[in-house]
């Protein structure tokens, strides 16, 4: 499988005032580098405030990066005159959490899709108007629902009209920021169904950002964990959730919920305070909040390393354990 999406060693930092009123940055996305390969769905999975969101809109160029490049099919954006990431964007889309949030409320379902192929001036106004058709039956919607307005889908509904409109100019790229987050346990499953299948009908490439490894456990195909704005474990999904090396990944794992009222008490997944974003640690970001801690967590900042074929891990654990085991 080649890779679609390069990331290299990206950072996003923002200028802020800190609590005393002093200027200070905040290292939103601090020298994250993976890759997305076609066709897969690569799951990034964190904490909320983890840096998640700013990576996406990093990714999609709708955020200033600070340093480092991100390759689309070879390209580099980073390096790319406006036009040329204009022409390049209808190939990567979005799809946000809040379904309705992202729809105007006074423009038409109909509309709302074709507005981007409007913008990019796709086809004639019949072919529009036909491909507006097609989408809303793609997504499970009926035709009706072109003259409807936001206010009179559901969230469901509304989340299927943005899965529609992010797929009007034919991508090969979807970044999809918690898009089930907001909705109905059982609506999760439907719109997780819907985009499953659409990627193996379109032959997409997801980059599917959620905060509960449980909602991807089943949909994707690695998962990337994110904590303070590093990825600190990445892993093919079957293995991550078998096999969670980064005491971070455990304590999700462990915080996730059961649906067992049966099920024993579970232990309590943290310890410690979150550090200060404006000053994270000089060592492991983890390391006040770590059972596993050891002096070199304090002092040395650990790499994200590949300690078996296709599992990554930023944990001094692992290399101490692959020495000690030969
Ligand atoms: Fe815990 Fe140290 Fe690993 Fe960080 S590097 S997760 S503090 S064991």
């Amino acid at each position: 499988m080649t890779d679609l999406v390069v990331v290299e060693e990206l950072c996003t930092y923002f200028q802020v005032r800190g609590p005393t009123g002093r200027r200070a940055v905040l290292h939103a996305v601090d020298n994250v580098s993976f890759v997305v390969r076609r066709n897969e769905i690569l799951a990034l999975v964190g904490e909320s405030g983890c840096g998640k969101s700013t990576l996406a809109r990093t990714i999609l160029q709708l955020q200033k990066r600070t340093s480092g490049r991100v390759l689309f099919d070879g390209q580099d954006l980073t390096a790319l005159a406006a036009g040329e990431l204009r022409r390049l964007r209808r190939r990567m889309q979005v799809i946000f959490q809040h379904p309705h949030g992202s729809l105007d409320p006074r423009v038409s379902i109909g509309q709302a899709i074709r507005d981007p192929m409007d913008i990019h001036a796709v086809g004639t106004m019949d072919e529009r108007q036909s491909r507006v058709e097609e989408l809303l039956g793609l997504v499970g919607l009926h035709p009706d629902h072109a003259q409807r307005f936001p206010h009179q889908i559901s969230g469901g509904q509304a989340q299927r009209v943005a899965i529609a409109r992010a797929l009007a100019l034919h991508p090969d790229f979807i970044i999809a920021d918690e898009p089930v987050s907001s909705l109905d346990v059982s609506i999760q499953a439907q719109i997780l169904n819907l985009l499953a299948d659409l990627r193996a009908s379109l032959g997409l490439t997801y980059l599917f950002i959620a905060h509960n490894l449980a909602v991807v456990e089943h949909f994707s195909s690695r998962v990337a964990v994110m904590y303070l704005g590093r990825i600190v474990e990445l892993a093919i999904s079957d293995e991550l959730y078998a096999r969670p090396l980064h005491p971070y990944t455990q304590a999700l794992l462990a915080s996730a919920p059961v649906a067992d009222p049966d099920a024993p008490a579970r232990p309590p997944a943290y310890i410690g305070d979150v550090p200060n974003p404006l000053e994270p640690p000089p060592g492991c970001r983890f390391e006040s909040r770590c059972p596993m801690a050891m002096d070199i967590c304090r002092q040395v900042d650990p790499v994200l390393t590949e300690v078996e074929p296709e599992h990554w891990v930023a944990c001094h654990l692992y290399p101490i354990l692959q020495r000690s085991s030969t």
